[in-house]
């Protein structure tokens, strides 16, 4: 029976997901769309009902039985309103698609309002640029006494990255050793600087120390600039400057690309979920354009995040930055190229070494043709759809604060080349020195 589903945020990634639920309307039946500005909300609305009532392509069965769509206004750091709202409408789940300083507040919400909850990205406080479980992770017994589940992280990286872990780690290995994350963008949207999904979340990412898990301090030399190695888990972080390991890689349908090593937060829980794993490392690609950018912003202040004055007033630098910088949710229609982000594992199966690489390839344009999306929003709002699916159907119910190498994976492979985002698999791939 189809259900209800509450979805808070309104930009570039609520938007895909929005549109993916509309594709399902057998399982999404009813979808409030509520945040801080609510004309964005319904200018989500408004494109979907076009596409439903056009019925092209991935909306051929949209229109039949079509999801009802409703808007509403609010701030989500208002846990009293917040909770209100929920309770008005009555979902079966809700989804944070706003930013991670909403995750906490969302959480208390769900719980006062006993609904369960999903989101695409761990909390990170406005305050200090780091972002860890830990803070969502203390709110495992609440979710667990009330018979909720939280599912954390569900875009692609983090999300399908777990999820391929966990397929890799059912069907394919003993034990895996080794674990590289590959994200490439290979697409072009023609300024030259602009960030794919919000600019704040991402340069504050991307300007971190970058680091790597391993789980014996003594027995990885790292190569350049270690700054500190923290105990954590089972194993141990290895901090790096950042951008201070770049690696080259030949990505399939995309080509030759620097990639660079960053923090990641999927990192953290594989550490602890996935056994016998030695190492765990995730690389980005970044053009030289863009990297030169950012060096420029930081060296200027503008990536800084603690306020300053000016004629009077407070401001924060990389907020005003946001403001200057092209909408992400804008870049859909000037976007070429593709996306190819994937796991490669290295381990044992039945005593033999094997190595797996498992990937998606997605491609700019056809992303904007069907959903009017850039892939970088694409390829997080399906896998937070296909997330909100496997809830209500029942595959990922799990009282407790969850991240998504925790589920079954196999029905969540199922649904990724349904609804968009086919994997390949490679059996003999080119690791990653
Ligand atoms: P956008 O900045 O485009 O959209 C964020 C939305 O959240 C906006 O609509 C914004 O409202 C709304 N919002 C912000 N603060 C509040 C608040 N206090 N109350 C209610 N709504 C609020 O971000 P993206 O769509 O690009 O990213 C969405 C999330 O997805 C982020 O958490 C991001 O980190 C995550 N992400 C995850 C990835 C993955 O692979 N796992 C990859 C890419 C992104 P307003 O319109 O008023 O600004």
């Amino acid at each position: 029976m189809a259900k209800k589903v509450m979805l808070v945020g309104a930009g570039g990634v609520a938007g895909v997901a929005a549109a993916k639920m509309c594709q399902n309307p057998g399982t999404f039946g009813e979808l409030l769309i509520a945040s801080r500005t609510e004309s964005r909300c319904l200018a989500i609305k408004t494109d979907i009902e076009k596409r439903v009532a056009a019925g092209v392509g991935a909306w051929s069965a949209a229109g039949k039985n079509a999801t009802s769509i409703s808007t509403a206004q609010i701030d989500a750091m208002d846990v009293a309103r917040l909770t209100a709202l929920i309770k008005d409408f009555g979902p079966d789940l809700v989804m944070n698609i706003a930013l991670p300083y909403q995750d906490l507040a969302i959480m208390e919400a769900c719980l006062a309002a006993g609904v369960s909850y999903l989101d695409t990205a761990n909390y990170e406080p406005p305050d200090e640029a780091h972002f860890e479980y830990s803070w969502q992770w203390a709110y495992r017994e609440r979710f667990e006494r009330s018979g909720l589940t939280a599912i954390l992280g569900c875009g692609f990286d983090p999300g399908v990255t777990q999820v391929f872990s966990a397929y890799a780690q059912k069907h394919h290995f003993d034990t895996i050793e080794t674990l590289d994350i590959l994200d490439c963008n290979g697409g072009d949207h023609g300024y030259p600087f602009a960030t794919n999904f919000n600019p704040e979340i991402n340069i504050r990412e991307v300007a971190a120390k970058g680091s790597y898990w391993v789980d014996d301090p003594t027995g990885d030399k790292p190569e350049v600039a270690v700054e500190t190695r923290k105990a954590f888990a089972k194993g141990w972080w290895v901090e790096t400057a950042p951008m201070a390991i770049k690696r080259e890689y030949d990505f399939e349908e995309v080509g030759r690309k620097d990639m660079y090593l960053l923090h990641h937060e999927e990192l953290e829980s594989l550490g602890c979920n996935l056994k016998g794993i030695k190492r765990i490392r995730f690389f980005m690609t970044f053009g030289q354009s863009y990297l030169t950018h950012l060096k420029c912003l930081e060296n200027v202040g503008l990536t800084r995040i603690d306020p300053v004055d000016f004629k009077g007033q407070k401001i924060v630098p990389i907020e005003f930055l946001k403001a200057l910088l092209p909408d992400p949710a804008t870049l859909g229609p000037r976007t070429k190229g593709k996306t190819n982000i994937g796991c490669i594992f290295h381990g044992l199966k039945d005593g033999q070494t094997a190595d797996y690489y498992l990937y998606n390839i997605c491609d700019h344009e056809e992303c904007y043709a069907e959903v009017g999306s850039q892939a970088i929003s694409y390829t997080t709002g399906v896998p937070a759809m296909i997330g909100a699916k496997m809830f209500l159907e029942g595959h990922w119910r799990l009282p407790g604060v969850h991240t998504c190498e925790e589920f079954d994976p196999d029905p969540f492979m199922s649904e990724l080349p349904v609804q968009g985002l086919p994997w390949r698999e490679s059996f003999n791939p080119v690791r990653v020195p």
